[in-house]
């Protein structure tokens, strides 16, 4: 079920959620889950929240402890693999330290400390902006997701490189050959 059909199950009056941003992003509500607020329908501290978008109320955070969430699951409507791949770039950005589970992989730690992968966007040769991973995959993913948020930037270069004992080796630039 969906969070409204989630909310109307756990008698949860919309009208009393506090508001949420028109557009969040999935940055905002990893900050929110961080603060435990209590469970829209109980009270608890919750382990999940989502918005809700109601015509009437507007966009409303809704929270739901263990319970309640496990009371009113969720249909996944992003396959689980890509939705970790997301949890876990956005962890590696701001830095925090993250244990996630899959039955093929196993335990798998951030490491948040390695800097092993940099990531560094410049526009018109002046540095922009830096990223370290310990990870390739999810230093890939962020040169991917760069591109595309500031790919359009006048002289915009995007390199990702790899530390090497002898400095950085370039592993991608974007534009290509750039
Ligand atoms: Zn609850």
């Amino acid at each position: 079920m969906n969070r409204e059909e989630a909310a109307r199950k756990l008698g949860v009056d919309l009208a009393s959620l506090s508001p949420a941003p028109p557009a969040s992003r999935f940055a905002e509500t990893w900050a929110r889950m961080q603060q435990e607020p209590p469970c829209s329908a109980c009270g608890r501290p919750s382990r999940t929240s989502g918005v809700i978008h109601d015509p009437a109320h507007g966009p409303r955070w809704f929270d739901r402890c263990r319970e309640c969430f496990l009371a009113t699951p969720p249909t996944l409507r992003v396959p689980q693999a890509r939705f970790l791949e997301e949890l876990r770039a956005t962890a590696a950005d701001a830095r925090l330290p993250l244990r996630t589970y899959t039955d093929e992989d196993g335990w798998e730690v951030s490491d948040v400390d390695d800097e092993r992968f940099h990531l560094i966007l410049t526009a018109g040769g002046k540095p922009m902006m830096h990223g370290w991973w310990g990870k390739r995959p999810t230093a890939e993913h962020q040169y991917l997701s760069w591109i595309g948020s500031w790919g359009s930037i006048d002289g915009a270069r995007i390199v990702l490189t790899e530390r090497a004992d002898d400095g950085e080796r370039v592993l991608a630039s974007w534009p290509q050959g750039s």
